[in-house]
């Protein structure tokens, strides 16, 4: 395990006058925190004794039967049976992986893809192997091909770790007929697939897409979350997994921590029953819309020639590329004494890529910060390129082979 070499700038960067578009935040300020403070008391005085209690590690039985009814807004069907309450959906990783990854198991991922996965899966010793994407979400031709390859070289791969809709990092969705793909290709190589969708029901354009999990036929482990529809700091994910595969997945979760917080779970529990929580998803949606397209609108206005960017339909990320020669990990100084943050792209591949790439987040500033930030972007930028011009490429000799150290950042 190793601590992000940016650790140090993101304290300078959280310093109130640098606009972050590093951090992946939600806004829950946005919440009706009274009322959420009402609910609380009303846990204490009516379910106190039980809320102060253990639980299970599988998690509430009614929170599982209110978490199947949240999924049937992407389109799932499932059994409260089938589902594991987790610490966030990173719990959820962390698990899988534990059950799943023995030293040297080859793990496949998006490029780029989740930082904190990839930390998971290190962590267990995992080899990391990306494969591409375009716009359409990862090329199923590259992903045969490293099944292919892995057989070919006697390698194990555990599964295959996707992020479908408006990724994190790169604010891709895959399309309906990519998914169509993915599943055939890992059904044919007998893999399984981890789908992660923190972020599905934030959506501000567009169609939805049906999930891998509900097209596929038992070889997909799906993840839910309630950290961007509802409060990251409550810590509920989930993971919905066929039985066999659940069942080692509660065994692992009580030996982490016995049980889930009896007390989040309960004050989640009456947040789903008495509050209009679908009504507060459209909230997010009308905020986050906006401030998404505030960035797209500050990007398309002031970007220089050369940099291209993604245009995500929903979630919280948009990933920039530089023009050629230009180092985002080197730039990032200059950009912090111009008061503006964001992840350098080295951090989402395991591999040393990514130098040219940025993630920029629009979720936590207002709409004027974001044109703001993307203002002082624009403005190290400006000054790299003057670099470049006088001295020629500001890229860094390429880093092969290493595990890149990764921002710890949501
Ligand atoms: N997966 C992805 C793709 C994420 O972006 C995040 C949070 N940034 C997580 C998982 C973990 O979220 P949580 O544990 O809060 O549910």
């Amino acid at each position: 395990m190793v601590a992000s070499e940016v650790r140090a700038l993101f304290a300078v960067a959280s310093r109130p006058e640098v606009v972050s578009l590093a951090g992946g935040m939600p806004n829950v300020a946005a919440l009706p925190l009274d009322q959420i403070g009402e609910l609380v008391r009303d846990v204490v005085a009516e379910e106190g004794p039980a809320a102060l209690q253990y639980g299970s590690a599988q998690g509430d039985p009614v929170l599982r039967e209110q978490i199947c009814d949240y999924m049937t807004l992407e389109g799932i069907t499932a059994s409260p049976d089938d589902v594991i309450v987790t610490v966030g959906s990173q719990q959820a990783l962390d698990l899988i992986t534990r059950v799943f990854v023995d030293p040297g198991d080859v793990v496949l991922c998006e490029a780029p893809t989740y930082v904190t996965a990839i930390n998971t899966f290190s962590a267990f010793q995992a080899e990391i192997r990306h494969v591409a994407m375009d716009g359409d979400g990862v090329v199923p031709e590259e992903l045969d091909e490293a099944l292919t390859r892995a057989a070919r070289e006697g390698r194990r791969v555990k599964f295959f770790y996707t992020v479908p809709n408006f990724q994190n990092p790169a604010g891709i969705t895959m399309t309906a007929e990519r998914r169509a793909r993915v599943l055939e290709i890992c059904e044919r190589h007998d893999v399984l697939v981890v789908e992660d969708n923190p972020y599905g029901l934030l959506r501000y354009d567009g169609e939805a897409q049906p999930t891998l999990y509900s097209q596929g036929s038992g070889n997909v482990i799906y993840l839910g979350s309630l950290s961007k529809t509802l409060s990251p700091g409550l810590r509920i994910g989930w993971a919905l997994a066929p039985a066999p595969v659940r069942a080692k997945l509660v065994l692992a979760a009580e030996s982490a921590m016995l049980s889930h917080s009896t007390f989040n779970q309960l004050v989640v529990r009456r947040y789903l029953r008495t509050f209009p929580w679908r009504e507060q998803i459209k909230a997010f949606n009308t905020m986050y819309g906006e401030r998404r397209d505030a960035m797209l609108g500050a990007l398309e206005a002031m970007m220089p020639a050369g940099c291209t960017w993604t245009r995500p339909e929903g979630g919280f990320f948009v990933w920039a590329t530089l023009p050629e020669g230009i180092d985002a990990k080197a730039m990032l100084p200059r950009a912090v004494a111009e008061r503006v943050a964001y992840v350098p792209g080295t951090g989402f591949f395991a591999d040393g890529r990514g130098r040219a790439d940025m993630r920029l987040s629009f979720c936590y500033p207002t709409p004027e910060q974001i044109r703001e930030g993307v203002r002082r972007l624009v403005g190290a930028i400006e000054g790299e390129l003057d670099l470049r011009d006088t001295f020629g490429s500001t890229l860094a000799p390429p880093t092969e082979g290493s595990q890149a150290p990764a921002p710890d950042l949501p």
